[in-house]
């Protein structure tokens, strides 16, 4: 099996050696960063399975890091950490496209658990069970091996790790109306994420993809009272 690389970018020399240390004696390979320029450069070049990153580092902050990654790289799961506790930052580092967070300080063992399970979720996403590699609904077609679907205009896109999740949950739950909370639960793993709005932005981003009339929606249809339900 190839080796698993992690990008683990914190400031605290400490911290970060501490950090490492238990990553290496997990097995995994692990390249550091102290700056923010510096993790962006490594982020650029790198190939990495896994992205830990502190908030506020020199140079560049860990929420700008974060969003000039996913700018082009939309899959590489992201850990936050943050000596911040309010809710409003880690609902913006989830918006710039965080998997994760943990607040310092934390329990290095959690940190590892959450990275198994990242890195877990990851292959998931990448590989979902074989029933689900290629979908077809209506004129739509979704690639769930490369992350390329084709909409009702006939143009291949990419879509993002979330956004492939929400559509693999939704799939497997055809024709079964979803609470928004479920999904939030699901797709997004966080039990009290204080916004359910995003769910509805995100569905809406995919009825502008997959639905020929995205105001009369077919296959993604909200259910009143409850939340959403995927149909063929
Ligand atoms: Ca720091």
């Amino acid at each position: 099996m190839a080796e698993t690389r992690i990008l683990l970018v914190e400031d605290e020399e400490s911290l970060r050696e501490a950090i490492k240390m238990n990553l290496e004696m997990e097995g995994y390979s692990v390249v550091e960063a102290a700056t923010g320029g510096k993790a962006i450069k490594l982020a650029a070049k790198g190939k990495h399975d896994l992205i830990i990153l502190d908030v506020m580092l020199p140079e560049v902050n860990g929420f700008d890091i974060c969003e000039k990654i996913r700018l082009t790289d939309n899959k590489t799961p992201i850990i936050f950490l943050t000596a911040k506790h309010s809710i409003s930052d880690r609902v913006e580092g989830l918006k710039r496209g965080a998997d994760d967070y943990l607040s310092k300080p934390f329990n290095l063992e959690e940190l590892l658990l959450r990275v198994k399970a990242l890195l877990k979720r990851a292959k998931i996403v990448a590989a979902p069970q074989e029933s689900l590699n290629i979908y077809y609904f209506g004129n739509n077609k979704i690639n769930f091996n490369n992350s390329k679907a084709t909409g009702t205009d006939g143009s291949e896109f990419e879509l993002t790790v979330r956004e492939l999740r929400l559509l693999n949950y939704l799939i497997r739950n055809k024709n079964k109306a979803l609470s928004r909370q479920q999904i939030l639960l699901f797709v997004w793993e966080y039990k009290d994420f204080p916004n359910t709005r995003t769910i509805d932005n995100f569905i809406l981003n995919l009825r502008r993809h997959f639905e020929i009339d995205p105001t009369q929606p077919k296959h993604f249809r909200s259910v009143h009272g409850v939340g959403y339900m995927f149909s063929e």
